[in-house]
């Protein structure tokens, strides 16, 4: 039996809303990209881990000349305001990786889950190592949001289980935990996954593929309607 080929960012767009999938990557509509301060620091972020992993802790005056390029490519977005609020944060995180001696140890990796009826590929977010412990490694996720984490949607979050389980195929090794920083207030949440998470997401994961083997797509509305990059689309506001 052919598996259903599916990638990360196609599973979490058919959970979050299976019209959205339809639009993204059936219809293919071409999008401009959605551009929103946390995504925009997450890119700037991630252009440092990478110079970590190198084993090159650069200064905050890069990481600065990095965010001036994101902000000159996105100046439609861009108010002196965020530029403003980008670099605080930035020069938060910076702090905390400096003062923690964060070590990267991966980060962008493919890595490949196959369950009984969907092979899906993705790539890792950024993998440090535990201070202290050796051999042992944690995701780490700077989260540039308003709103403080909430601690039962880290404990139950897909896209994290996800990471976790393709570290596990790729390694053959378990991660030892999952760290979110709350950049804005420098608050740490810790969470763990287990056997069971794994068995949920992959039961989840095969009921994706089925339903779109199946061509079953129904608008799900829901409170992130606002946000949503096909909403001016989308038959549910249209009328
Ligand atoms: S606006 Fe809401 S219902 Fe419409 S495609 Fe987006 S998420 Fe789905």
């Amino acid at each position: 039996m052919n598996k259903i080929q599916l990638t990360d960012t196609q599973f979490y767009d058919y959970i979050f809303c299976p019209v959205k999938f339809q639009f993204l990557h059936i219809d293919h509509i071409p999008l401009a990209e959605t551009v929103n301060m946390p995504r925009l620091l997450t890119q700037v972020a991630n252009r440092f881990f990478i110079e970590l992993l190198n084993g090159e802790a650069k200064s905050m005056g890069w990481v600065k000349n990095i965010f001036d390029g994101i902000c000159n490519r996105n100046e439609n977005y861009m108010d002196s305001k965020k530029i403003m609020e980008g670099i605080y944060l930035l020069n938060s995180l910076y702090e905390y990786c400096r003062d923690s001696r964060l070590q990267i140890v991966d980060i962008n990796s493919p890595f490949q889950i196959s369950t009984q009826y969907v092979n899906i590929v993705g790539r890792t977010d950024a993998i440090a190592l535990i201070k202290g412990k050796k051999n042992k490694y944690e995701l780490f996720v700077p989260d540039f949001g308003y709103k403080i984490t909430n601690q039962d949607e880290t404990n139950i979050n897909l896209r994290y289980t996800m990471q976790c389980l393709g570290f596990i195929k790729t390694y053959s090794k378990e991660l030892a935990g999952i760290h979110i920083l709350h950049v804005r207030t420098k608050q740490d949440f810790k969470a763990r996954r287990s056997r069971e998470d794994y068995l949920r997401l992959e039961a989840a994961i095969d009921g994706v593929g089925k339903g779109i083997q199946n061509k079953i797509i129904y608008p799900h509305q829901n409170p992130l309607c606002r946000s949503c990059e096909v909403r001016d689309l989308c038959k549910v506001w249209i009328g």
